[in-house]
């Protein structure tokens, strides 16, 4: 006899776990993944509601950064798991821990004292752990303007890293001068007297956004609004309606009027998701990008993953050295901190 629907066999298996496994699945997977997901949304929200969740066995249906943050946040006792450890994300490969520390240290001597750290989440947990022990603290794109706009009111430099769109998008939308921020790198001095200094790296997928696609897209529906996820360029940023994280993007799709055209800069899988979910509301992507990474979770390694969840070394199980878990959940516990203070 063949054997049930990979979906069936899911299904299956997450009613035999029952409370002791919780699916999380990032806006950016299938709709054949986030059909099995106990919760679904962008990274900040994922990785507070792992960290407050209490199942035996996570798993984590998104990029492998998004997977470690949740296990550095759970408690020891609890396992993560990712359907596919090389869903990785390029942004948080463009920046070494030598670059960091050679970087942080360009800016150190150039402005007398040490910058604090803003590090986006799309990063590893040594590079959380190094801002941990700077004094510096995560943010995601949901909350980096909330937390730079803190840190700026305190007199504090920021060293913004990896992400240079999201952090020059943050520090324009705060009333930063272009003269106010510098890109800086690990070799050349960096100038001082900056607000702002930044990392040189970007999303490949969200960088591919371009004005050439708002001019086609103003062109094609006078009457859209244009909304974009703030790690697209900021000459991007600033030609269309709005910016906002994932989440964001999704309350305004909701809440958006009867018979309105959404035009949304991000990746595609989302994009396509939110236009079938509507039909009052025609949603057309800037352009078509898709995230190959978040791809890579499939349902038959979603399936895999939960049958090797009682195995003695299970394949899909995502670890962090205590040491680096210890100084990393400083940096993401501090972001949560301020986030959580404003709600
Ligand atoms: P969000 O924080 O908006 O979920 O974004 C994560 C991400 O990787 C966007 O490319
Ligand atoms: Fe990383 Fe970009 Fe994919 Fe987000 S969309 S996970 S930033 S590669």
């Amino acid at each position: 006899m063949a054997d049930p629907p990979i979906a069936d066999q899911i299904r299956e298996l997450k009613k035999e776990q029952g409370k002791q496994l919780f699916i999380l699945g990032h806006f950016y997977q299938s709709q054949a993944i986030l059909q099995h997901a106990d919760t679904i949304g962008d990274s900040y929200k994922l990785s507070v509601e792992a960290s407050r969740n209490t199942a035996r066995n996570i798993v984590f249906c998104g990029v492998h950064f998004m997977a470690e943050s949740a296990r550095i946040l759970c408690q020891p006792s609890q396992r993560v798991f990712i359907p596919d450890h090389d869903a990785g994300c390029p942004m948080a490969d463009m920046i070494t821990p030598t670059q960091f520390e050679d970087s942080f240290r360009q800016i150190e001597i150039a402005d007398g004292r040490a910058p604090t750290p803003l590090l986006y989440v799309n990063s590893s947990a040594r590079l959380k752990a190094m801002a941990g022990e700077r004094d510096g603290i995560c943010c995601t794109s949901s909350n980096a303007s909330h937390i730079a706009r803190e840190l700026l009111a305190e007199g504090k430099t920021i060293y913004f890293l990896p992400d240079r769109n999201l952090g020059w998008n943050v520090g324009a939308g705060l009333g930063l001068h272009g003269e106010e921020m510098e890109r800086v790198s690990d070799a050349e001095p960096a100038n001082p007297g900056k607000k702002l200094y930044l990392w040189d790296g970007y999303c490949p997928i969200h960088q591919r956004f371009t004005l050439s696609d708002v001019a086609k897209a103003r062109k094609r529906f006078p009457d859209c609004r244009i909304l974009v996820h703030p790690e697209v360029p900021p000459e991007v940023v600033a030609a269309v309606d709005g910016t906002g994280s994932t989440s964001q993007l999704y309350r305004s799709f909701q809440e958006a009027p009867s018979s309105s055209i959404l035009v949304i800069g991000t990746e595609i899988e989302f994009v396509s998701r939110l236009a079938a979910l509507r039909n009052d509301v025609t949603v057309v992507p800037l352009a078509v990008s898709r995230c190959g990474n978040m791809a890579k979770i499939t349902e038959p390694k979603l399936l895999a993953v939960l049958r090797s969840l009682e195995d003695p070394d299970p394949p899909g199980e995502v670890t962090v050295g205590a040491d680096v878990a210890a100084a990393a959940g400083l940096a993401l516990r501090r972001m949560i901190e301020r986030v959580e203070g404003i709600r």
